[in-house]
């Protein structure tokens, strides 16, 4: 038999979050004279560990799909997905081009280097770009003292039957922590793009539920969120929970008690005993560790959830296994049922807090070896 441990990926809870993105530009779209952006669903990542092929038929009603990984982009065109596909970071040498073209796929291009790349291997057919300025967040995209240039050249690669559509895009850096931050970024965007033709994209989960953020970006532009992590049903925001934003759980991490026993008072637990008993106590060992994608640096308190009852994680992570107190749960047993995070369990917000990290690793990180269960 297995280990029983398994993460299972639940559509409907995806198909909701999605929605609820949805929702956000069409509820703000009330208010204004702006269309409501279109959406690529951001499925880096592997669906950020929800497995592509999950995605796909999830997000059938996203305008798109957002990801970096050619390899993960032709698995989308082979699950059935046909319409647009965005490579956040384009191509990264020029045989990625054939990959693109054949598999109509649309790029980021975000140095002068691609642009070197595209103009050489010469496409036979039209490749849809989006050209990304740097406004701030310091990773992709031109110089805004170098964008207009970078789009002109573009444009005389689009008159050449080279590039097809050509569009404007940006990442914000701070939209979960800094509303200024993010207006200069949006302010300086609307300022180098002026003029320019084209569908524009900035918005990320943060700069989504972030009101007024999108109406800012481009006024009068048609424009496409990018939403990632809220799809997922977790918060990019420090201090508000994905149930407050009206999304669910769409990974629920869960495994079961391989062991019970009672402790006396003064035993160490694990490795380092970094956890002593104060007084004589029931815990209990579950199948699921570090190699499993739990995060070793969770510390004593880390909630989790064994047989319907919130108790704590106690000492450190093991490899393969993890140790909870029972107190409070005088019935479970060997069998019992844990859930690590996700449904009925804590958020996985609140384990990646206890664990100095965001629920984006978490989620990433769940291990291969452990089985996915799509309801
Ligand atoms: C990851 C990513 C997103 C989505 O970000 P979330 O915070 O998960 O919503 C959007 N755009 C780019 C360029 C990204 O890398």
């Amino acid at each position: 038999m297995p280990r029983p441990i398994s993460a299972i990926i639940s559509l409907p809870s995806l198909r909701h979050n999605l929605a609820v993105c949805t929702a956000q530009f069409n509820i703000a779209n009330s208010s204004g004279p702006h269309a409501a952006p279109k959406v690529w669903a951001v499925i880096k990542a592997d669906a950020y560990g929800h497995g592509i092929e999950n995605a796909v038929q999830a997000f059938e009603l996203a305008d798109g799909l957002a990801m970096l990984d050619l390899a993960e982009a032709l698995r989308c065109r082979e699950a059935g997905w046909t319409k647009p596909i965005l490579l956040l970071e384009g191509f990264f040498e020029p045989s990625d081009l054939k990959l693109i073209e054949h598999y109509s796929l649309t790029a980021t291009v975000h140095n002068s280097e691609q642009i070197d790349m595209l103009e050489a291997a010469a496409p036979a057919s039209p490749v849809n770009i989006f050209v990304k300025l740097n406004t701030g967040m310091n990773r992709l995209g031109f110089e805004p003292r170098d964008y207009r240039g970078a789009y002109a050249r573009l444009e005389r690669l689009q008159q050449r039957g080279i590039v097809g559509s050509l569009g404007k895009m940006t990442h914000f850096a701070r939209a979960d922590d800094s509303a200024e931050v993010t207006r200069e970024q949006v302010r300086l965007f609307n300022e180098t793009t002026l003029g320019l033709p084209g569908e524009v994209s900035a918005c990320n989960s943060a700069g989504t539920f972030t009101p007024g953020c999108w109406q800012s970006v481009a006024p009068g532009s048609a424009q496409w969120g990018r939403p990632g992590i809220c799809l997922y049903g977790a918060s990019p925001f420090a201090g508000r929970t994905a149930q407050s934003m009206g999304l669910l759980p769409a990974m629920t991490l869960r495994s079961q008690l391989i062991c019970v026993r009672t402790i006396p008072a003064g035993a160490g637990v694990g490795y380092g005993h970094i956890f002593t008993a104060e007084r004589a106590m029931r815990i209990g060992v579950v199948a699921c560790g570090y190699a499993d994608g739990y995060p070793r640096h969770a510390s004593t308190g880390t909630p989790v959830v064994v047989d319907g009852v919130r108790t704590r994680l106690l000492g450190r992570v093991s490899m393969d296994m993890l140790i909870v107190d029972l107190d409070a749960v005088p019935q479970a047993h060997v069998g019992s049922e844990v859930v690590l995070w996700g449904e009925g369990g804590p958020s996985a917000d609140e384990v990646a807090a206890a664990a100095g990290t965001i629920a984006y690793e978490l989620l990433c990180a769940v291990a291969p070896r452990v089985p996915k269960t799509v309801i």
